[in-house]
């Protein structure tokens, strides 16, 4: 039986609901590495909702912070519209400071593992993800265009870093095997526990939907298909028919049926919720969309010759071995570069531009 709390919260009494979601799903974290990963889409002001709000952010901050971690790190990849600028992500949608010192930019340091080749053969990850004993993902109740609803699967897909996610995006090629991709990054690496922001929710044709909706909760699980399922419900959906929550009950990572979860706390569906086309037609069929994610699967490294000072750092970091230094000058082999854009995120001359 999963179990999944739904608790009364605004921004500023969230240190309570997240004191709860601890009670209920206690963490050993003494002497660990934790990493914790908010939903950081893009540069946005918080009162955008795009984000996980810093309130909460800083709630989970100060509680794992007395739980004795022997290292904490707070990080995500932004998505399409801030790759490459984490940090002006983080300090815009006041992150940074919720981050209490713990951010660390996870972009910039990656490790290739094999993938599912119905997608590709390896992708790249954030080494902090792989090597924390304990992740706690922070998704933010919000509707996609793709997947109808992201939430605590779909969070896990900022762990991979720059363009990939494009990329990814375009092979995936329908709303249906999006479904089935979100599933399988996950995989790569099951976060211990979820909190999730719905203080404030967006409905409509989110992820950045103008369309907020105060909810007024903050809910939490230690799974994400039970929790998802739960989400669901609160927007109106028949959480059996969402695909990723099929195809993550299938993959053994738990149940979207209501009768294996028990609520800890109030669960309503919520009157009117405004839902994308469940086809995933906002993204598939939005050509300035398709057109966005083309452009940014075309982009690829050049370092510029002004700017660059040979330091190797680059060439010392590509996770792909994509970079070699002939002539003082880091080249870029097409054929191995996974366009994670370590390589930009690392170059301490902002000299790797991308083309
Ligand atoms: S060269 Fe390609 S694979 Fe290597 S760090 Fe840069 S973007 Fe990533
Ligand atoms: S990290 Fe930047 S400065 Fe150093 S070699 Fe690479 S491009 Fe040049």
């Amino acid at each position: 039986m999963h179990q999944v709390m739904i608790h009364p919260a605004t921004y500023e009494t969230a240190h309570a609901s997240v004191d709860r979601a601890f009670d209920l799903f206690p963490q050993d974290l003494e002497g660990k590495k934790v990493l914790i990963k908010p939903n950081v889409l893009r540069a946005s002001e918080a009162s955008e909702g795009i984000v996980t709000h810093p309130a909460v952010l800083a709630a989970v901050v100060d509680k794992v912070e007395t739980l004795g971690p022997a290292a904490l790190v707070v990080g995500d990849n932004p998505g399409l519209f801030s790759y490459g600028a984490n940090e002006a992500a983080f300090e815009q949608t006041g992150l940074m400071a919720a981050a209490r010192g713990y951010y660390r930019n996870i972009g910039l340091d990656a490790v290739i593992v094999p993938f599912n080749p119905h997608f590709m053969e390896t992708v790249s990850v954030s080494r902090a993800i792989l090597e924390a004993d304990i992740v706690i993902s922070l998704p933010k109740f919000k509707t996609h265009g793709l997947t109808v609803m992201t939430g605590a699967i779909k969070n896990s897909y900022g762990f991979l870093p720059g363009a990939q996610k494009a990329r990814l995006h375009k092979i995936a090629g329908s709303p249906a095997r999006f479904h089935d991709l979100v599933v399988e990054v996950f995989k790569i690496r099951v976060p211990g526990l979820f909190i999730v922001d719905a203080v404030v929710g967006m409905e409509g044709n989110g992820p950045a939907s103008p369309d907020l909706r105060e909810i007024g909760l903050i809910l939490a699980s230690d799974n994400a298909v039970a929790l998802d399922a739960v989400m669901a419900v609160m927007m109106g959906l028949d959480s059996g028919r969402l695909r990723f929550l099929q195809n993550a009950a299938d993959a053994g990572l738990g149940s979207w049926k209501m009768t294996d979860i028990r609520i800890d706390g109030k669960l309503e569906k919520m009157n009117d919720f405004k839902l994308p086309p469940l086809g995933g037609e906002a993204i598939q069929d939005n050509a300035a969309v398709q057109e966005m994610l083309q452009s940014k699967t075309l982009l690829i490294p050049q370092p510029d010759p002004d700017a660059c000072t040979a330091c190797g750092a680059c060439v010392e970091q590509c996770p792909a071995q994509a970079l070699s230094m002939p002539d003082n000058l880091p080249q870029v082999d097409m054929e191995r570069c996974v366009t994670c854009f370590c390589c930009q995120e690392i170059c301490p001359e902002k000299a790797m531009v991308l083309q």
